[in-house]
């Protein structure tokens, strides 16, 4: 099933000059680049991609950390596409902390840091990347982030013998 997913390098991989390490990621595992663009969000818009939900699941103070985080440098937003491009993308960026992260994903090659070390800063747990968690999030992020008019439909050189 093809799916489309919305991924977001955070202020932290862009400050690092990691953007293209990172895209490229996702290129040579065959998913295809859609939209793309570098932004720096204000409050309103961060507030609309770290919705309420954030606050109940993770609590307020690590979601007002992640606004703080999110808005503090620009960005680059994508949407990838590709066969069950959700579950795929997740496993190219790796688990949320980044002291677990393993070898061989985004956020275990380029991170370590720990939770309780991030919880004593007070701050977002620098780990580069977001993606979308499931079906319902990829609907509702990508159309957060992206018009259709910003959304391309194209072919790629090699997509006979990736897809
Ligand atoms: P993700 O989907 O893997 O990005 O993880 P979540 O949706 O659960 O959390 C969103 C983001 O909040 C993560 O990517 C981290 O940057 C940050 N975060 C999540 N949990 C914690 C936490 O317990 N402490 C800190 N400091 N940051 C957290
Ligand atoms: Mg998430």
């Amino acid at each position: 099933m093809i799916q489309q997913t919305l991924v977001l390098i955070k202020p932290d991989g862009v400050a690092r000059g990691l953007t293209g390490e990172i895209i490229k990621r996702f290129e040579q595992r065959g998913l295809k680049i859609v939209a793309l663009k570098l932004v720096k969000i204000d409050n309103d818009l961060a507030k609309q991609h770290y919705t309420e939900d954030i606050s109940k699941r993770l609590g307020e103070k690590v979601r007002n950390m992640l606004l703080n985080f999110i808005t503090e440098g620009p960005i680059i937003a994508m949407i990838i596409e590709g066969v069950n491009a959700i579950e795929n993308v997740r496993k190219i960026v790796g688990v949320t902390e980044s002291k677990a992260a393993l070898p061989g994903t985004i956020r275990g090659d380029f991170s370590h840091v720990s939770y309780s070390y991030a919880d004593k800063k007070e701050i977002a747990i620098k780990n580069l990347v977001h993606a979308s968690a499931d079906e319902t999030d990829a609907k509702n992020e990508t159309a957060l982030w992206f018009s259709i008019d910003e959304i391309f439909d194209y072919k790629r050189a090699g997509d006979e013998h990736i897809l």
